[in-house]
């Protein structure tokens, strides 16, 4: 028997369509848009600090190459992990760029301009703060969607980041499968590591989401069995869109795979990433953004989404429940 659920909007790193990811402004405008949940991904600092940023290394999105030249690593890299919480707020947060001709270029070129205004990165603690403040101050129940980042690698650098993360989290009030939280991770030996020994260690019970990316690692698991056993620990899983509508679909001749019905049998619910309306990256079968998500919402059946435009997912499932009577 399938769930039925109310259908999420999650604000993928916040209204990140026209602000930079990651920021609390982009925190604070996905709230105002209507949200379900705000997205939140996480990596430690070296004085163990959670903070809130895509990457475990900051020279994607900020100016830690300008401020900190020489303290790169080997691989010219800029590890979170090599600097305390009070460097890395000395940095500006920009839009997404990568290098060329030792020029920055966007990653999204239309949206939010590189180096204009001043965005800084924050802490875990400092975004649980605005949306419960804001929940407090509009009488909204909206909430937090955190993604512990490379575990293996905090392990490797000899941190516990989950445990970390779970601390905060208890902290604030989020220790029940009832309270605003799913917390989500690409990787399933620590999912599993959550759900079976530290949520029980620290007396909690949370909704865990399996992230599935669409490469050979995680084929094994898209099998009804597979999903199965991921039902053992996970309540949902959060998998690249192309892997429940093939990109070679094309407008009225969907090939949805067999995962969608793999997942709700095993009781999972389905929050696919990530939805854009950038018109270049809208899948040739699908005629528009709001047909994108008719597709999803609708067809495929999906129970959330991840977006960079809260705004305008908020707005399709409004368009799309008037008239439909409400118990
Ligand atoms: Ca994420």
């Amino acid at each position: 028997m399938i769930k039925q659920h109310k259908k999420i909007v999650i604000a993928h790193r916040g209204a990140s369509g026209y602000l930079p990811e990651h920021t609390l402004a982009a925190k604070a405008m996905a709230y105002a848009m209507g949200a379900d949940y705000l997205e939140q991904d996480l990596v430690m600092t070296r004085d163990k600090k959670i903070i809130v940023l895509h990457d475990h290394h900051l020279d994607a999105v900020t100016n830690v190459k300008d401020i900190f030249p020489d303290r790169h690593r080997k691989d010219g890299r800029y590890y979170v992990i090599d600097f305390t919480l009070a460097e890395i707020q000395t940095l500006s947060v920009s839009e997404r760029f990568h290098w060329k001709d030792g020029k920055k270029i966007a990653v999204f070129p239309n949206r939010f301009p590189l180096g204009k205004s001043d965005f800084k990165i924050h802490t875990f603690e400092d975004e649980i703060e605005l949306v419960q403040g804001l929940n407090t101050s509009t009488g909204r129940n909206v909430g937090i969607y955190p993604e512990i980042k490379s575990p293996a690698f905090h392990k490797s650098e000899g941190q516990d980041i989950s445990r970390a993360v779970l601390k905060v989290l208890k902290a604030y009030g989020y220790s029940r499968k009832s309270d605003r939280v799913y917390l989500q991770c690409f990787d399933p030996v620590e999912l599993k590591h959550i759900h079976d020994d530290l949520l029980p260690e620290m007396g909690m019970d949370l909704k865990l989401v399996q992230l599935l990316e669409y490469t050979k690692e995680y084929m094994p698991f898209l099998s009804q069995k597979g999903m199965k056993d991921l039902a053992k620990f996970a309540d949902g899983i959060g998998p690249d869109k192309d892997m429940l509508v093939l990109t070679q679909s094309s407008p009225g001749a969907l090939q949805i795979t067999p995962l969608v019905k793999a997942a709700h049998d095993a009781g999972l619910e389905i929050h696919p990433y990530t939805f854009r309306r950038e018109k270049e990256i809208i899948p040739a079968y699908a005629k528009s953004y709001a047909d994108l998500l008719d597709i999803f919402f609708f067809q495929v059946g999906v129970d959330g989404v991840f977006t960079d435009f809260t705004d305008l997912t908020v707005n399709f499932l409004k368009e799309k429940n008037k008239g439909i009577p409400t118990k």
